[in-house]
């Protein structure tokens, strides 16, 4: 099956009513006649639903869904993309490990990492991530290389081949968070990535009316070395599958930040037109992109598929059909950028991206306002930057909000 098709077939199974959506099966518990079938549920050694904080029939439904479009060997769904991360961390570091992530990460993921802190785990940032950078500072107790495949709102393009590769000699995990980027621009797996996260709050879902997160394990006999001691075990038993089998047996079940099945239902519709929504974000960003940087008032315009870019030979080399649906801009000041805000009529002042409707925020002041000045310049946020989430509207519509608004900038 091709991509567009797995969106809407991908691991589908239709059950005895022949219904075409997955039914949202909203129970907590599942019953079963016999006590030796829900013994062998709870043992993991049959399948079958036990309750739902450890999976139900509509959230394995998405689960598998996105498995099929990422490339995955399993997918585990969780409450959000930070539960998404958190869960993905520590279902492998221990007191005493290192991480390497990359400075240009998503806030909250940069604030989740630096508090990591207070269980004994080292996290070294590094303002670029590549063979070289990692070859410096990669060590015996590096358990985890982090990374966004497109920085948010750096919009710094990972080289993931090389990454991966630095990685793979190295016998460290590399873990991902491809939410900018979605399953339709990149498989990030293909490159040798061990796990991927997505907040499906974005893309996935595509209208913004769930929160959710997915963890997609990509296989790998990493968990074999002696390295990774607490694996070993899963390793035997599980195989090339000890990543997820080891989340499911351990944080996943202790800290139940599980996905409603209530969402997942929302997200099995949403994903279906995840490659029409992706194609329309694609070229309403790029032409969002051309007509700021030829406007005066505008003094940069960050988007990687603008030949301008420092990254459009990645972005090229690692993105089919385009560059997502984010860009950023400076408007010279902090007080011209609240004005270009102040005077849009119809793309809305949210602190959200990847949603059907055209969004705007001045990260300096909001979603970085608790980072320090030297880190936001290390996440490529100034005080007159803008980020603009660039929707599915009419493109007219859209630029002519953004044409008007420049109107009151200096
Ligand atoms: C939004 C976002 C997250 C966090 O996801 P939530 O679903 O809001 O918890 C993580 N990473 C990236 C890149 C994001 O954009």
């Amino acid at each position: 099956m091709k991509f567009s098709t797995k969106l809407i077939h991908g691991n589908l199974k239709i059950d005895e009513t022949g219904a075409t959506n997955t039914p949202l099966h909203l129970s907590n518990a599942f019953a079963h006649t016999a006590a030796e079938e829900l013994e062998g549920i709870m043992k993991g050694t049959s399948m079958g639903f036990a309750y739902t904080r450890i999976s139900n029939p509509t959230v394995t439904s998405f689960e598998r869904r996105i498995a099929s479009i990422e490339g995955g060997f399993a997918a585990t769904a969780t409450a959000s993309g930070m539960s998404a991360i958190y869960l993905a961390i520590m279902n492998v570091v221990e007191s005493g490990d290192e991480i390497i992530a990359s400075s240009g990460l998503f806030g909250g993921t940069y604030t989740l990492l630096r508090n990591l802190k207070s269980y004994g785990i080292k996290v070294i940032f590094l303002e670029t991530i590549n063979e070289e950078s990692l070859k410096n500072v990669i060590n015996d107790n590096t358990k985890i290389v982090f990374a966004e495949t497109l920085g948010n709102p750096k919009l710094d393009v990972l080289d993931i081949e090389s990454v991966a590769k630095v990685c793979n000699d190295n016998n460290v995990i590399f873990i991902v968070d491809s939410t900018m980027t979605t399953p339709y621009l990149i498989n990030p797996i293909e490159y040798g990535v061990d796990v991927v996260i997505h907040s499906t709050s974005k893309y996935i879902n595509g209208t913004s009316n769930s929160i959710g997160g997915v963890i997609v394990d990509g296989g790998s006999s990493k968990y074999k070395d002696v390295k990774y001691k607490n694996f070993n075990e899963y390793s035997k038993k599980f195989g090339k599958m000890a990543y997820t089998a080891k989340l499911r047996d351990t944080v996943g079940k202790d800290i139940g930040a599980a996905l409603s099945p209530f969402n997942a239902f929302l997200n099995l519709t949403g994903v279906e037109t995840l490659s029409l929504r992706m194609r329309q974000h694609n070229l309403n960003t790029m032409a969002v992109a051309k007509f700021l940087s030829i406007n005066s008032k505008v003094a940069s315009v960050n988007y990687p598929n603008l030949p301008s870019s420092k990254y459009y030979t990645l972005a090229q080399k690692y993105y089919k059909n385009g560059a997502s649906g984010v860009l950023t801009f400076r408007l010279g000041s902090k007080e011209n950028a609240f004005n270009f805000i102040n005077n849009l009529k119809m793309i809305l002042n949210i602190t959200n991206i990847g949603d059907a409707k055209t969004l705007i925020i001045h990260p300096a002041s909001t979603i970085c306002a608790n980072n320090t000045q030297e880190e936001k310049e290390q996440m490529g946020v100034y005080d007159d930057l803008l980020r603009l989430s660039v929707g599915i509207e009419d493109i007219e519509d859209i630029l002519v909000d953004v044409e008007n608004a420049l109107k009151f900038v200096n």
